[in-house]
């Protein structure tokens, strides 16, 4: 069984969710098909959500509209059958006017919790399936549509929910795997049988294997080989519509793909794989074939919008395997994602330029706390949601490196006049790869010398997978284009 997640890129028109079906009708193998709204509807929907309680007068009809009128247009282009379009119009009216009947409860009250934010949010991903559902079932496929929201539970924290996996599991194996027929009852008969058999004759494990296969045939000609579910959303144990956090689609995918023992999970999306820098800055990016999940990790958590961070771990503990592939490129292999280092060379994978940071460094005098203000500013930043980066601290000075923020300045004003402070609007610039510090020293020197020189580089940090550049942000754009060049394009 497989689990296949396709983005937003990929399911954002006609022609793209022809690709997706393709894909989907290419192979007989039992699949969970998630999918995320179309391309740019999850915007639509926070920002249309957040308007009804801000702007007094205007009431974001004209929007919903707008919603409605486009994912109808899709199914006319989509179906060939006439019903087909009547009832998928009529499903998708019935989201829409719910979209609006909360919209306008919003818009009464003036205030949009977060609970209103994931209710209007998970429009997008419960309109994308039901086209395609019906999209498959237009093109013989025998598709089971499941709602997401019965299967992932989630604890009550609205727009970005932890996932109960216990109780998602249980549903996953109820909901999903019976469909698919690989229920958790079903492993455990055999595994049994299978010991019980073992020493029994040639003749009685043959009779008995093929009782195995006669029961799996007949059960799957009852069963259907394709559940369609939308990824991003889940709801809670008072089954309130929750939202696994932006991006929260791929995480969906580990989710269901570690519940339900999954040989591979396919994150399908609009480039060849992982590459080695986004290609909107680097056009010469390249594929990367293989990559450690430690490295993806690091990759995400710099904002390399390809994977979401998170949906490393369920998948990590499983040990199954993640492949990112594109959408509308399926002759190349992808990027495969394993979970241990196999090979143990050290390298440079990746490059990511995170822009819209800053360096905040603190210098004390040596008779100082270090640790009490060390932890003075992680509580501070980590309560005001404030990433970080990077953090060291010696015996003479603490150094940040954060998003960007203004709180900073307020805070540092209140601090004791002995104490130095520095705060620099800074882009990061981030080398992931393979316990880098072996790195050929060759590459570093270049690499320091002849682009992270001349005052242009505030600090450097290092992590076992990744090197950490501060730099102004006028020069970075430049100075990642010419590392890429010299380290992956030669
Ligand atoms: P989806 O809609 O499939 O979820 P996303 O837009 O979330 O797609 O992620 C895919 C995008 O991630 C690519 O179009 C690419 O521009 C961007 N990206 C950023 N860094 C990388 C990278 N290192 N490798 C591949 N893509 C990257
Ligand atoms: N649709 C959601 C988003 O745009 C989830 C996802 O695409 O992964 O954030
Ligand atoms: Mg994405």
């Amino acid at each position: 069984m497989i689990v296949m997640k396709f983005g937003g890129t990929s399911v954002k028109d006609a022609k793209a969710m022809q690709e997706v079906l393709k894909i989907v009708k290419s192979s007989d193998e039992k699949k969970v098909v998630l999918l995320s709204a179309c391309s740019g509807m999850t915007d639509k929907l926070v920002s249309l959500i957040k308007d009804a309680a801000n702007k007094a007068t205007e009431f974001p009809n004209k929007t919903i509209d707008e919603i409605e009128n486009y994912h109808i247009n899709l199914c006319c282009e989509l179906y060939r059958n006439e019903l087909f379009r009547n009832y998928s119009s009529v499903l998708i009216k019935r989201y829409c006017n719910e979209l609006r009947k909360l919209a306008d409860g919003v818009s009464r009250l003036k205030e949009c919790s977060p609970r209103s934010l994931d209710r209007a949010a998970s429009f997008g991903e419960l309109l994308s399936t039901t086209i395609f559902h019906f999209l498959c079932l237009e093109n013989t496929l025998k598709p089971i549509l499941i709602d997401a929201r019965k299967v992932i539970k989630t604890n009550s924290n609205f727009t970005s929910a932890k996932v109960l996996m216990k109780e998602t599991k249980k549903n996953a194996f109820k909901i999903i795997g019976t469909e698919l027929g690989i229920t958790r009852q079903k492993e455990k008969l055999h595994f049994t049988q299978l010991n019980d058999n073992i020493e029994n004759s040639i003749k009685n494990c043959e009779d008995w294997q093929q009782t195995i296969a006669d029961e799996i045939k007949e059960n799957n000609e009852k069963r259907t080989n394709l559940v369609i579910t939308q990824g991003f959303i889940a709801s809670d144990l008072f089954n309130k519509t929750t939202t696994l956090g932006r991006g929260g689609s791929d995480w969906s995918a580990a989710i269901l793909g570690s519940c339900l023992n999954a040989n591979e999970i396919q994150i399908y999306t609009d480039v060849d794989g992982i590459l080695t820098s986004d290609p909107r800055i680097i056009k010469n990016s390249k594929l990367i074939e293989k990559i450690s999940f430690d490295e993806v990790k690091e990759l995400s958590f710099f904002g390399a919008k390809v994977v979401h961070p998170d949906t490393i771990f369920p998948a990590l503990s499983k040990n199954i395997q993640v492949r990112i592939l594109n959408t509308f490129n399926t002759n190349v292999e992808g990027t495969l994602i394993y979970s241990e280092q196999q090979n143990s060379q050290s390298d440079f994978k990746s490059i990511v330029l995170k822009k819209d940071c800053q360096y905040f460094a603190l210098k004390f005098n040596s008779k100082t706390n270090i640790n009490f203000y060390s932890n003075k500013f992680l509580d501070f930043f980590q309560r005001r949601g404030i990433k970080i980066y990077f953090h060291s601290y010696s015996v003479s000075m603490i150094t940040f490196l954060i998003e960007k923020n203004n709180d900073i300045k307020v805070l540092s004003e209140q601090l004791p006049d002995k104490i130095l402070i520095e705060i620099v609007d800074v882009n990061l610039i981030v080398l992931c790869g393979n316990d880098i510090l072996n790195f050929d020293k060759e590459k570093y020197n270049i690499v320091f010398n002849k682009f992270l020189g001349n005052n242009k580089c505030r600090y450097i940090g290092f992590t076992k997978n990744s090197l950490i550049a501060a730099v102004l942000p006028d020069f970075s754009e430049d100075i990642t284009k010419k590392i890429h060049k010299e380290l992956f394009e030669n």
